[in-house]
């Protein structure tokens, strides 16, 4: 639990309400070379995985996703994923990001199986459900926000993205 009474949360809040976003961002790579001194950068190989493109939560920006019953719409069967997956793997690969939009059709258990599914027969570290997926989620199934997350990590979520 963040103490919210201590100077260092407080300078952080004004920080995140005074500061520009250039301040804000040499600040941030001064934090960087404190904690990572040796001039190294190192990445993974990843693939992007978007499940479904139905989507109800109308966000301007978006040109993805698709209203309920679009003739676009479309969902990844869990065998897709898998070979998605797979090619993944092929070359290296060690982690998905797997996002999608918000569905109306889909009960929590398809979410939960999908987990199960991936980890069963396709092992990879799933970096997945942005949180605004997890919101809609707390809120289309009568879930808090702790249950969902609790939930989907105990059917094999691994970390969230912080984007969406
Ligand atoms: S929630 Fe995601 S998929 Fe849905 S409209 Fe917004 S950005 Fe697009």
């Amino acid at each position: 639990m963040v103490d919210r009474t201590t100077p260092e949360f407080r300078s952080y809040l004004e920080l995140y309400e005074k500061a520009s976003l250039h301040e804000l961002g040499r600040l941030a790579d001064d934090a960087r070379w404190k904690l990572h001194p040796e001039n190294a950068v190192t990445y993974i190989i990843d693939r992007n995985i978007n499940y479904t493109n139905v989507c109800v939560a109308d966000c301007k920006f978006c040109a993805f996703y698709r209203r309920p019953k679009h003739p676009d719409g479309y969902l990844l069967s869990y065998e897709e994923i898998g070979r998605k997956i797979d090619e993944l793997k092929s070359i290296g690969g060690v982690q998905i990001l797997m996002q999608g939009g918000h569905n109306p059709y889909l009960p929590f258990e398809w979410y939960l199986d999908l987990l199960r599914y991936i980890k069963r027969h396709h092992p990879i570290h799933i970096h997945g459900f942005s949180p605004s997926e997890v919101d809609f989620f707390a809120g289309r199934f009568g879930m808090t926000i702790e249950e969902v997350i609790r939930a989907l990590m105990a059917a094999g979520l691994d970390s969230i993205p912080g984007g969406g």
